[in-house]
């Protein structure tokens, strides 16, 4: 079984055949999807979408394009909204300085009102960072130091140090398509020494296919193929990188009940 830590099922990439969408993913061996909310105010098509599909669970939280319109999103807020059985994780939240569609003193102050929730909730925060490592690995020592949190760092783009700063903090880094790409062999050589206890997969649908779908839409499905080159990179077999990152994505994402066949 591989899971996709990282979906956005939500958007209208998939309105027309969703269904179809996590059936494929489920037929590949895809058994859970995480659905990742980037809107708060939207999280009501989210929380539907988790409430349709047994595979499917979702989070809570605002995307940093997004964190001038939802400043008004409050820590309470984010946890009363957590507490439905199906959220199993706060965000995505953090800083994107490569599109700086929010200026980005509203997107470290959102970043901490999702810190603080995840905090209190004990649920992980997955962490959008993109062009903004120094910045990211200053808020995580100076939040870590107030109080320890689960995260992940997901579509992991960044430098090597933000990397091993997130590992030696206690947190995951999760790789996505781009891992698969001929010109990611600096992404690949960091993935490589991410000890194997903290990594994850993930597709981003319906962004970033691996090959050999790179440039169409992108879902769930397509994580056997990041999965299969994050294998090779780091020297195990197929069915180990499964057990691995299946394992990983469960201690994180605690809340979600492991299957029965994998509680063992
Ligand atoms: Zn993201
Ligand atoms: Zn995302």
């Amino acid at each position: 079984m591989l899971v996709d830590s990282h979906c956005h099922l939500d958007f209208p990439d998939f309105a027309e055949e969703r269904a179809a969408i996590v059936a494929r993913a489920v037929a590949a061996g895809i058994g859970r999807m995480v659905t990742i909310s980037t809107r708060v105010k939207r999280f009501q098509q989210v929380i539907e979408i988790a409430e349709s599909f047994d595979e499917v669970y979702c989070s809570v939280g605002t995307h940093p394009h997004n964190a001038a319109e939802e400043l008004d999103v409050t820590v309470e807020a984010l946890v009363q909204l957590s507490a439905h059985p199906k959220v199993v994780a706060i965000g995505e939240a953090g800083l994107d300085y490569f599109y700086d569609h929010a200026p980005r003193d509203a997107q470290a102050q959102g970043f901490r009102t999702h810190i603080a929730a995840a905090r209190e909730t004990g649920l992980p925060l997955v962490i959008h960072a993109r062009d903004a490592d120094s910045d990211m690995a200053d808020i995580l020592e100076d939040e870590t130091g107030k109080g320890a949190f689960s995260f992940v760092l997901h579509c992991f783009s960044s430098g090597r140090r933000l990397a091993e700063i997130g590992v030696a903090l206690g947190g995951y880094v999760s790789f996505s398509g781009i891992v698969t790409f001929k010109n990611s062999a600096e992404l690949r050589a960091i993935a490589a020494d991410v000890p194997h206890d903290r990594l994850l997969v993930e597709t981003d649908a319906p962004y970033l296919a691996p090959i050999p779908f790179r440039g169409k839409r992108n879902e769930p499905a397509y994580v056997a193929h990041t999965a299969k080159v994050l294998a090779e990179t780091i020297g195990v077999s197929g069915a180990e990188i499964a057990a691995v990152t299946t394992d990983n994505f469960f201690r994180l994402f605690s809340k979600m009940p492991r299957p029965t066949a994998l509680s063992a």
